[in-house]
């Protein structure tokens, strides 16, 4: 070993590129930095500070390295007063291939959870932490990470001229609908919410399943305004196409904690349901997810609203597909039955939606039985 070399000793960052994703409504940025070191260090490698020259709320990453290493952020407003280490739990791995077949140069590398931090973060720092007696990699060590703006309200409603609906104004008024049964919620579309158009074309398919999701985001700031729940919409809209190579938002829906429901991945057109990225087959279902990380270690706790949401939006697609919410029935593209509710374990090696929020898919799926029998008898 090196006297001259630090016990930590510092990867060294550079920029490959900025990824011109900027769309006129919503000026969303993200910036790509890529970490590399051909120094491997025993205990963990910790990055200098990094700036991506921009202000940033979310943080998308994945990693090379051995398996069990941990990754941790923080981030700053000044690069002088740093917030804490804030853990990243990984979140499976990044796909070989992205949605639109082309390999993925990233594949195989662990996919950290999207991270959202202070709207008012400008610098930012990471550190890979690997377990004691873990022997080292071939290959250096290497950490992506994703630094997204998802653009700012005010920008977005003068480029609009318009005033975007926020929680302290009266509530935006329901939207009647002609179809029996459950009544379609208020949905918030994706030129309000400011999405960015899909990379490729949409594939239609009709949903006879719908899968439930967590976002299994990390919060280290609290969103309160639908302002900032719309800005963390766009955010996870990036995470899935920049990061994860994803055609769009994975998402047919996302129901966030204040009971708000934003239209993801479809064309606001509700004769035809789009194709989503939410569960690892897609085809026959519609995904919705929820705000939130429902499982360890962060262990978020789905709010009353959020549900109630989540149970009216899935009474009203229920409704409209002629799904029966407690039953179950063959799910093609898996090749089994599943429950028509399901969620997204009951399909995929995965924690998702959460403990949290798994325990109460038979009460959820009660439920919008209750909403859906309700309308019709
Ligand atoms: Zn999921
Ligand atoms: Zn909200």
């Amino acid at each position: 070993m090196r006297h001259d070399r630090p016990s930590s000793p510092a990867l060294v960052g550079f920029v490959l590129g900025l990824l011109a994703t900027s769309t006129a409504a919503a000026e969303v940025r993200s910036v790509s930095l890529v970490l590399e070191s051909a120094d491997v260090a025993e205990a963990g490698l910790t990055s200098t500070v990094l700036d991506p020259h921009l202000t940033f709320s979310a943080i998308g990453s994945h990693w090379r390295d051995v398996p069990g290493a941990r990754l941790e952020l923080s981030v700053s407003a000044d690069g002088i007063r740093w917030g804490r280490w804030i853990a990243v739990p990984p979140d499976g791995e990044v796909e070989p291939t992205r949605e639109d077949g082309e390999p993925n140069p990233f594949g195989g590398e662990t996919l950290g959870a999207l991270v959202f931090v202070d709207p008012a973060s400008r610098y930012l720092r990471g550190r890979l932490l690997r377990p004691a007696g873990a022997p080292g990699t071939d290959e250096p060590p290497r950490i992506s990470l994703h630094v997204i703006d998802p653009g700012s309200a005010d920008s977005r409603s003068a480029a609009r001229g318009a005033t975007l609906p926020r929680r302290a104004a009266a509530p935006p008024p329901e939207i009647p609908d002609a179809v029996p049964g459950a009544a379609r919620p208020r949905i918030f579309g994706r030129a309000e919410w400011g999405a960015r158009p899909p990379r490729t074309a949409y594939t239609t398919t009709l949903a006879g399943h719908v899968g439930i999701h967590h976002t299994a985001t990390v919060e280290d700031f609290a969103a309160n305004a639908w302002e900032e729940c719309a800005a963390r919409v766009r955010a996870i809209q990036t995470y899935h196409i920049d990061t994860q190579g994803w055609n769009d938002i994975g998402y047919a829906y996302v129901v966030c904690r204040h009971g708000d429901v934003f239209q993801a991945r479809e064309d606001d057109d509700d004769s035809t349901d789009v194709q989503g990225a939410h569960d690892g087959f897609n085809r026959g279902s519609t995904g919705i997810s929820a705000f939130g990380y429902f499982h360890p270690p962060v262990n978020h706790q789905p709010s009353q609203a959020q549900l109630a949401a989540l149970v009216h939006l899935t009474s009203w697609i229920a409704s409209r597909r002629g799904i029966d919410p407690l039953g179950k029935s063959l799910y093609a593209a898996f090749g089994a039955p599943v429950d028509n509710v399901y969620g997204h374990r009951d399909v995929g090696a995965t924690a998702c939606p959460g403990d949290g929020l798994y325990a109460l898919m038979e009460a959820i799926r009660n439920a919008v039985g209750d909403q859906v029998l309700r309308q019709l008898y």
